[in-house]
């Protein structure tokens, strides 16, 4: 499994656990189980997904900015683009 892009925050305050549970309420999301989780009751901190999932939705549900990293040369299709989505 290769990552095609990834969100993430430079917000001080620790986001993990309201980014796990918006995601986990996502279609299409697959937790990875026990991942990242060991200190709290998520199901996970990390996800897979085959589709693209919704980044400004996401972004509105956390209520803050979201950054995005894309892989140079992603798959055909992708809509993706890095940068930061807004809430
Ligand atoms: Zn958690």
């Amino acid at each position: 499994m290769t990552p095609v892009f990834a969100w993430y925050s430079h917000d001080p305050a620790r986001l993990e656990h309201r980014w796990a549970q918006a995601l986990a309420g996502m279609k299409g999301m697959t937790p990875i189980k026990g991942f990242g989780c060991s200190d709290c009751d998520c199901q996970s901190h990390l996800f897979h997904t085959v589709a693209e999932p919704d980044l400004a939705r996401f972004a509105t549900t956390v209520g803050g900015p979201v950054e995005t990293w894309l892989k140079p040369n992603p798959v055909p299709g992708a809509r993706a683009t890095p940068g930061t989505e807004r809430a």
